[in-house]
């Protein structure tokens, strides 16, 4: 491992009203390295008062920065993107350190992160009104878009990063203040964005930075009338959770949640192309993104094809500590991971699939899992119906475009979908007709600053990135002036 706390964006506390604290009553709790388990470093374990004073000083912080120029804004958010970029060796060392994706992942997320930044920077100076045409002589229609006021963010350990940037870049442009609640396994990354944030000239008490146990810091945000939006990144499970918890207060909610993509291979497909989408839709941060292929259908003509040659690719994928040369799949992040993984794998091969490469945790232990692929994969199987979260890519045999798209579509989640082919006219039927919030044709990455992403369905709702990814940060008010 390398030693990331000597860098100048390593620290251990938390980030409140501008101040670095600890706990008030001391506690702290442990990030770990999930390829080594080793400790890297402790942060605060904050409880409800800590929570409350962070509250408040995004509220004191309001009224001023809302008030500042769009311009001033953007100058902020331009020198905290140049600062990221500036930092994302280091950034990158303190993410891998403590999520375990390779280094050339980490350092890719903090380019994408910082993507946000930039262009949200951009965007605070595109927030125009409108002027609507008056029924009446004698009165003027103006409606106005104002920040929606302090907003909390609550995000995942994937994406440590950019989960970060995408939500606060835009409430920061918007005029918004926030809190930021870190994935308990990842908030290195997030106080690391917060130093730069400091240093960039964010005043104090516009950006937060709270880390300890997260139902507790969950329900003093959920429950605050002073917050006005939640945005949440993660499980299906916890966001209809906090939805609930966000009722009584009506708050504004951006839910970005579970996914079950397809990945569709029609005969008519570039193989070559498929299987390199594969590769990096499904085997990316070892397959814990979630917008992963989950469920890879295979047309029938080329099956066995896809299948061979997916193997063999995936067969030249190196296995390791996200720090070593060369490595392209880092462990799983915690027990409870790996865990699922195993029992996805043996569910499916209890009932009758074939693992041609990998199926099993990998001789290095700890959280390792081989990249892993099954063929002879049925809808009745679990990973028909559950997020994998893992390097286990299942292959189900299909026959006709009608029933492809009946099965891709037979579940509660919408957030992303994949299909190859080179018919042009099925790229636009098969859009049309997958009910996700994502479809990406012919490729497996689509992901950018500038296209809006969420879903649909039990995957939430609300859009990150683009000029949509502002609006989640801003309130219309319609203005009547009479009398003129
Ligand atoms: P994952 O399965 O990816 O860890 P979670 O939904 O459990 O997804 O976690 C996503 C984020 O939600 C993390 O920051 C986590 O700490 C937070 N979280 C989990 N449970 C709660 C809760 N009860 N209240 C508030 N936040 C929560």
């Amino acid at each position: 491992m390398k030693d990331v706390t000597q860098s100048d964006f390593f620290r251990e506390q938390a980030f409140v009203d501008g101040e670095w604290i600890a706990a008030d009553s001391g506690a702290s709790f442990d990030v770990l390295d999930p390829a080594t388990r080793e400790r890297i470093g402790r942060v605060p374990d904050l409880g409800r008062a800590e929570t409350e004073r962070a509250i408040d000083a995004a509220a004191a912080a309001l009224p001023a920065w809302r008030a500042k120029l769009a311009g001033e804004r953007a100058a902020i958010l331009r020198e905290w993107n140049r600062l990221i970029l500036e930092a994302a060796d280091d950034l990158a060392a303190i993410m891998t350190a403590e999520q375990g994706k390779p280094l050339f992942e980490a350092r890719g997320e903090i380019v994408y992160a910082a993507s946000f930044v930039e262009w949200f920077a951009e965007e605070a100076r595109r927030i125009e009104g409108e002027i609507i045409p008056t029924p009446a002589a004698d009165r003027r229609l103006l409606v106005l878009r104002q920040a929606v006021g302090v907003c909390a963010a609550i995000t995942p350990w994937n994406f440590p990063a950019a989960m970060i940037t995408r939500k606060v870049a835009p409430a920061l442009a918007a005029g918004c203040t926030v809190v930021v609640k870190p994935a308990e396994q990842t908030p290195l990354s997030a106080l690391a964005l917060a130093v730069l944030a400091e240093r960039a000239g964010f005043p104090k008490g516009v950006f937060n930075v709270v880390t300890g146990d997260a139902p507790t810091i969950g329900g003093v945000l959920t429950a605050s009338p002073v917050v006005r939006k939640l945005s949440f990144t993660g499980s299906t499970e916890v966001g209809r959770l906090l939805m609930e918890q966000c009722a009584p207060t009506l708050k504004k909610l951006s839910m970005e949640l579970g996914g079950n993509a397809p990945f569709i291979v029609f005969d008519d497909a570039d193989l070559d192309q498929a299987v390199k989408g594969a590769i990096s839709s499904k085997f990316r941060n070892t397959g814990q993104t979630c917008v992963c292929a989950n469920r890879l259908y295979v047309q029938a003509g080329v099956y066995d094809e896809f299948a061979h040659r997916l193997a063999e690719a995936v067969g030249k994928l190196r296995i390791g500590a996200g720090f070593e040369d060369g490595v392209h799949i880092g462990p799983l992040i915690d027990d409870a991971a790996v865990e699922k993984v195993e029992s996805h794998v043996s569910d499916a091969l209890a009932h009758g699939a074939r693992a041609i490469l990998g199926g099993a945790r990998h001789a290095r232990g700890g959280t390792f899992f081989e990249p892993t692929v099954l063929t002879g994969v049925t809808p009745a199987m679990r990973v028909a119906r559950e997020e994998t979260f893992g390097p286990v890519a299942p292959l189900f045999r299909f026959e006709s475009e009608e029933e492809v798209l009946r099965m891709a579509n037979d579940t509660e989640y919408g957030l992303a979908a994949y299909f190859f082919t080179r018919d042009v006219g099925r790229v636009f039927r098969v859009a049309e007709a997958l009910e996700f919030g994502i479809v990406s044709a012919n490729t497996g990455v689509f992901s950018s600053a500038v296209f809006p992403f969420g879903g649909i369905k039990q995957s939430g709702f609300g859009r990150e990135g683009a000029r949509a990814g502002i609006e989640e940060y801003l309130e219309m008010k319609s203005l009547c002036i009479g009398g003129v």
